[in-house]
């Protein structure tokens, strides 16, 4: 459907043998930027990944051709390089290209990679950020990112690397010990190593953690619990990525902000989760 409105402005004009790097956002369509809707109403071809929600190639031209370019879905997978090398053929053709991808582009998203590739080749390029599933899919789960009584800094943390192992080169005693809250992409598979190293740099075994999965689709589904039992806990609720998982005490706010639940009728609940015993407002 090309009849969404964008509201009136100069929107960025697609030209031919250009290639827009986009984010879509965790999911939900209403996620997506009007950058994005703006790309999707002039790409000739979109190439998108597996996280993309099917709901927003709706919004693609009629005649647009959809190409899927993801890792998952029993599908074969199609190399990170060939991918890229497909963009620039597609741009070299001389179609309007989008390049359209879960979350951020640049959030863990190889978006950099590609753009690097687009560039040497000559082909010019847009980025178009998106929402990341670490901080948008949180929320969506009624847990804030930061948090003044929390935590003053935030690490995304990615749990495998290019070789599908636990990141080797991360350094877990310093990411433990310099991080309140860590926001961990691609965890699932690792899940047990990950959480020994950090029990093991010295965070607390009561430590609250949230798992959400398909964050901000339809089948959203948090699992709390605490860095303990984070393995078992997940094991034994049978919860499939993607996932993100939240190590830190922002988790408990949950407990008042969780306004997913207030959409289904469920009335606010006035709690003090992170004992302040003061109103929020005050300093
Ligand atoms: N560029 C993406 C991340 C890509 S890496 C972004 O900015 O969000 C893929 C990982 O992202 C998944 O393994 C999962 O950890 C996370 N992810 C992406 N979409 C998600 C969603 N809807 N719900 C939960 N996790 C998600």
């Amino acid at each position: 459907m090309t009849s969404n409105p964008l509201p009136s402005g100069d929107w960025p004009i697609l030209q031919s043998g250009w290639v827009w790097l986009c984010g879509a956002g965790p999911g939900d369509p209403g996620l997506l930027t009007l950058h994005a809707l703006n790309a999707l109403r002039q790409a000739d071809v979109i190439v998108y990944d597996a996280l993309v929600d099917k709901r927003i190639l709706e919004w693609a031209k009629p005649d647009a051709t959809l190409e899927y370019a993801g890792k998952r879905g029993g599908k074969p997978s199609a190399k990170q390089r060939d991918i890229s090398l497909r963009l620039v053929d597609l741009a070299k053709e001389g179609l309007r290209v989008l390049r359209l991808k879960g979350g951020d582009p640049f959030v863990f998203g190889r978006g950099g990679e590609e753009g690097q590739t687009l560039v040497q080749h000559g082909i010019p390029i847009r980025i178009i950020p998106g929402i990341s599933a670490g901080i948008g899919g949180l929320a969506y789960a009624g847990i804030p990112v930061t948090h003044r009584d929390v935590n003053q800094s935030v690490t995304f943390v990615t749990g495998h690397d290019q070789s599908g192992e636990t990141p080797s080169s991360l350094n877990w005693p310093a990411i433990s010990q310099g991080s309140q809250v860590l926001v961990i992409y691609m965890g699932m598979k690792h899940i047990d190593p990950i959480a020994k190293e950090l029990l093991a740099a010295g965070r607390p075994a009561s430590e609250p953690c949230a798992v959400v999965t398909s964050a901000t689709t339809p089948d959203q589904q948090v699992l709390e619990t605490t860095l303990g039992n984070l393995t078992a806990d997940l094991a034994a609720s049978g919860l499939t990525p993607p996932a993100i998982i939240c190590v830190g005490r922002s988790v408990l706010m949950r407990q008042t902000l969780d306004w997913m639940s207030m959409a289904k009728g469920i009335p606010p609940r006035n709690t003090d989760p992170l004992g302040r015993g003061r109103p929020a407002e005050a300093s």
